[in-house]
């Protein structure tokens, strides 16, 4: 690709590049450097002063993807060995293999660590638009924060990891399957302190709290990230700070262990719930939550936005090896998306509509069957038939020994 090299006050150092990614989350970090290991020139795009921190998370997510790039240990918060789910009618523990860490720190690592290996990495400019004059030919424009300067960058592909309110939705093929009735919205705070025991996280699911959400406590080394979040289409969700502070002071399970705890961040964020069906077109590729990849059951993203940034690593260096950048050719993104992780992310989509709708009707028999599949294998026969009998039979108990191990997705 022609270099032109800006001599004046420029925001990127060139006006072409191979690919420009929008948007220096763990999707973008990672895949902008898995194509600069590869030679491939890289813009990287990133509103924020730097990645991550404005990012609202709670920064659980499975051992192996931390592992897969970060040598750093000390980014890990608290390694977690033990989820536990506070249902009504009982709690269930599953052994796992996961860490917590503070997004602003591990971004900002992934970010640097794409520009180490290449990535042309611009803090503080935001992608404002974009046009395909054909594949293969696509233009962004830049615009720096907070001084307004503009700059048209060409490239062969867009990349949009750029969260859930993303700009590829200025194509109408995208834009189109937004589905906000399944998005979330979630508060997350840092609380002084450890209110539970380092290696374990716990989430809370009651009808006080929500009918179709839940609230969390995940520790850090010195703090503990507590939040609450439901569906935007819940009417709960008008209400949501107020159930975030009942949460913290009054919630029986929650109340004593957080009140009175110095705050020390407050963020609050959307998650995408639903997978979108198109993930590319014409000189365009969709990550992470851009493309909804988030588990509708548990707003879990992370393993998502790596898996979509390996997959979309494969798909754009294949893509400019044969020089074909149609949204025919990009496709074999959408099924590599498919195998490593949509279909198991559609089963999980269907099961979301069919608690919907029996909450829709105030039943909760569906839910509870749906318990018993979900968390079935850490029940005996006779607690399964007291979670379906629930309340009448009394509470079913976890099974002591022969736990399973959880993984986050
Ligand atoms: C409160 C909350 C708690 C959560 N907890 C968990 C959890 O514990 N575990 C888990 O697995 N998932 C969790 N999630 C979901 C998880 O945060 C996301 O799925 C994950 O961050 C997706 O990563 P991403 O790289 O796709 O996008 P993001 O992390 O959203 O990154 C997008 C990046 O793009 C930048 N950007 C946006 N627009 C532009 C633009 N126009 N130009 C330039 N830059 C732009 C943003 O500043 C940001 O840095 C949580 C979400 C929320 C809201």
């Amino acid at each position: 690709m022609n270099e032109t090299v800006n001599t004046d006050n420029r925001i990127a150092s060139r006006n072409a590049y191979d690919v420009v990614v929008i948007g220096a989350g763990i999707a973008g970090s990672i895949t902008a450097r898995l194509l600069a290991e590869k030679g491939i020139s890289v813009l990287l795009v990133e509103k924020d002063r730097f990645s991550g921190k404005n990012t609202a998370c709670g920064g659980l997510f499975d051992r192996p993807y931390f592992d897969r790039y970060v040598d750093d240990t000390s980014i890990i918060e608290q390694e977690i060995r033990k989820n536990i789910f506070h249902l009504p009618w009982g709690d269930v523990v599953y052994d796992c293999n996961q860490v917590t860490v503070k997004r602003r720190v591990y971004d900002r690592y992934l970010a640097e660590k794409a520009q180490k290996a290449g990535a042309e990495l611009v803090n503080s400019v935001k992608a404002t638009d974009f046009t395909i004059e054909a594949p293969g030919r696509a233009t962004v424009t830049l615009q720096a924060v907070p001084s307004g300067q503009t700059q048209k960058v060409q490239a062969k592909l867009i990349l949009f990891a750029d969260g859930p309110r993303s700009l590829s939705f200025k194509n109408p093929l995208f834009k189109k399957q937004v589905r906000k009735k399944y998005w979330a919205y979630a508060y997350a705070y840092e609380v002084e302190g450890l209110p539970v025991p380092s290696d374990e996280v716990h989430i809370y699911f009651a009808p006080q709290l929500f009918p179709w959400g839940y609230g969390w406590i995940f520790p850090n080394k010195n703090e503990s990230n507590v939040g609450v979040g439901t569906l935007l289409s819940q009417k709960e969700n008008n209400e949501l700070k107020k159930k975030l502070f009942y949460f913290l002071n009054e919630f029986p399970a929650t109340g004593s262990l957080l009140s009175g705890r110095a705050i020390k961040d407050k963020k609050g964020g959307f998650i995408p719930m639903w997978l979108y069906d198109r993930l590319s077109d014409d000189s365009q590729l969709l990550l992470g939550d851009a493309g909804g990849m988030v588990s509708p059951l548990f707003g879990a993203g992370i393993d998502y936005a790596i898996d979509a940034a390996e997959a979309a690593a494969q798909t754009v260096s294949e893509a400019l090896r044969q020089n074909r950048f149609s949204a025919d050719f990009l496709q074999r993104y959408d099924q590599r998306i498919n195998e490593r992780f949509g279909k198991d992310l559609r089963k999980q989509m269907l099961l979301t509509r069919i608690i919907l709708l029996s909450r829709r009707f105030g039943k909760l028999w569906p839910v509870k069957i749906l318990t018993v599949i979900a968390f079935g294998v850490q029940y005996s026969r006779w607690n399964k038939i007291r979670i379906l009998a629930y309340p009448f039979l009394g509470e079913p108990k976890p099974l002591a020994q022969d736990r399973h191990k959880l993984n986050h997705k």
